[in-house]
């Protein structure tokens, strides 16, 4: 493996070796969320993927500028009603007052997994004027149309003069036919049925309105991150991630309006992150398959027989490349806990071993540099944090063998055990971005012994019928914000967020 970074770019369809527009800096760009439902674990995935990549990009010694937007002004359902829109009607918000709610939130869900905010973080509502140009330049063109105060894109005619339709998500015309599901009820303006709507007129009803040339409107579902992209990034730029549920037709779509608007090529890099499952299945909110930050943290739900601290769940993630799906299940996340458990104490028993002035490096200090070489060759390799965790971990066996006398440190030079302990200290925290937490901190689960004892002390005075004493535990233990959920296999405990 070579010491170069090599990434997989969604747009070649190949592992290609990162070479920035500018030497030294990277321009990245993520989709962020929606924010008229709270963050779910799949979008905590996608978050959590691109910090990593993000802290990884900054390790290396880029400065990197990371935008990662909010979309409130909504994306249209496929009813036609905006989604902001239905959010404020069933809560009974104004629209900015259901946007600011789940951004707040949004922004405490990234505190807890400890995701570093990003350099920019724009609003869609803010940038109508940028989108309003674009429109116009892509009217310009001729890479776009009017029709009763709305303006589409022109796929056909995009696909037919520059061949470019269809390259990020590899579909073919008619495929892309069938699936184009813009705004049903505006079918009939369209010419074609893969054209876009890059500005849409608004109904009366209609509360998130913005003057334009063509209408009192909203910029369609796709224009905000193409036109937030080339403002703060330029028309060229390093990288662009998101959830490969975006990459049809969102991501297609930018490709079109950066190319239709000034021949731009927008991003060089894509990249795309796979779907979080739920037992096997897509998590999703319409089947019931999901399950909340907060009460998997909590433990408060019927998928998990206990709660899981953030940290956990953040390393649970991390055991899988971004690339592959991941199937959140309470047994890989029992597995996760424990994993997370070794690699704290490994830790701390690093922290614990001091150099011998006078050792004699031999294979063993060889081995470690060795293991300590490939943590990164993993990282370099499409930043491959199951890999390098593995490394990670085999060098926590060494450091546990160090500790319990089957290794000798008089094999160990001093400079490559201040350089192991450099490494974990920068690997596990600096770049994925894991924390010591109480929960984790000790392997012999203090914690979860001394809530075992109170749940059966509990458990014995709900018998006798105490349940002043039962009352008294749950109060207690609430005010440290701990919580007992009774269940048909016994009480369990978690913590509440
Ligand atoms: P949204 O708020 O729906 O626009 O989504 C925000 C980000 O989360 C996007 O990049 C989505 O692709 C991503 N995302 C949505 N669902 C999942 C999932 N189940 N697993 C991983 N990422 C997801
Ligand atoms: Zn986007």
């Amino acid at each position: 493996m070579s010491n170069e970074l090599k990434l997989y770019n969604s747009l070649s369809r190949e592992k290609e070796t990162f070479q920035p527009l500018k030497e030294g800096y990277v321009g990245m760009y993520v989709c962020g969320p929606t924010v008229y439902y709270d963050a779910h674990l799949g979008n905590c995935r996608t978050f959590i993927s691109f910090d990593v990549i993000y802290r990884y990009l900054t390790h290396l010694g880029y400065r990197v500028r990371y935008v990662r937007n909010i979309t409130d002004v909504g994306h249209l359902l496929d009813d036609g009603e905006d989604r902001m829109l239905k959010g404020a009607r069933l809560e009974q918000l104004e629209p900015m007052e259901v946007a600011q709610k789940y951004t707040v939130g949004f922004h405490e869900m990234m505190r807890i997994f400890n995701v570093l905010p990003p350099s920019i973080e724009p609003r869609a509502t803010g940038h109508i004027p940028e989108q309003i140009e674009m429109v116009q330049d892509i009217l310009k063109n001729g890479y776009a149309y009017e029709v009763n105060g709305s303006v589409y894109f022109d796929t056909l005619k995009f696909m037919q003069q520059t061949g470019l339709y269809g390259t990020l998500s590899g579909r073919n015309v008619e495929e892309l036919m069938a699936e184009s599901r813009d705004n049903l009820k505006n079918q009939s303006e369209k010419r074609h049925p893969a054209d876009f709507a890059i500005w849409m007129k608004a109904s009366p009803e209609h509360i998130m309105r913005w003057r334009s040339p063509w209408s009192e409107g909203f910029p369609g579902w796709h224009l905000e991150c193409s036109a937030m992209s080339t403002k703060y990034l330029g028309a060229e730029f390093d990288l662009h991630g998101g959830g490969n549920d975006l990459k049809f037709p969102h991501h297609e779509n930018e490709v079109a309006q950066n190319f239709g608007s000034c021949q731009c090529k927008g991003a060089r890099y894509w990249m795309h992150t796979n779907m979080l499952l739920l037992n096997g299945k897509k998590m999703s909110k319409s089947d019931g398959n999901t399950i909340s930050p907060h009460e998997l943290i909590a433990g408060d739900s019927a998928h998990v027989t206990k709660g899981y601290s953030p940290m956990v769940v953040r390393f649970f993630m991390l055991q899988t490349h971004y690339r592959s799906t991941l199937d959140l299940t309470d047994e890989a996340l029992q597995a996760a806990d424990k994993g997370f458990r070794r690699l704290m104490d490994g830790h701390k028993t690093l922290q614990s071993l001091q150099a011998l002035p006078d050792a004699q490096p031999g294979a063993l200090d060889a081995e470690l540099l060795e293991l300590m070489a490939g943590v990164a060759d993993e990282m370099n390799d499409d930043f491959n944090t199951p890999k390098a965790l593995a490394r990670i971990f085999e060098l926590v066996s060494r450091i546990n063998a160090l500790k319990g006398g089957q290794l000798s440190l008089d094999q160990v030079a001093p400079d490559t055990l201040d350089r192991l302990k450099q490494l974990f200290q920068e690997f596990i925290f600096g770049i994925f971005g894991l924390q010591n937490d109480d929960a984790a901190d000790g392997d012999d689960g203090t914690l979860d012994g001394l809530m075992q004892l109170i749940i059966d002390i509990r458990a014995e005075a709900r018998t006798r019928k105490d349940w002043g004493t039962s009352d008294k535990i749950r109060d207690a233990l609430k005010a440290l914000s701990l919580q007992l959920k009774d269940g048909k296999e016994g009480t369990s405990w978690g913590r509440e967020v």
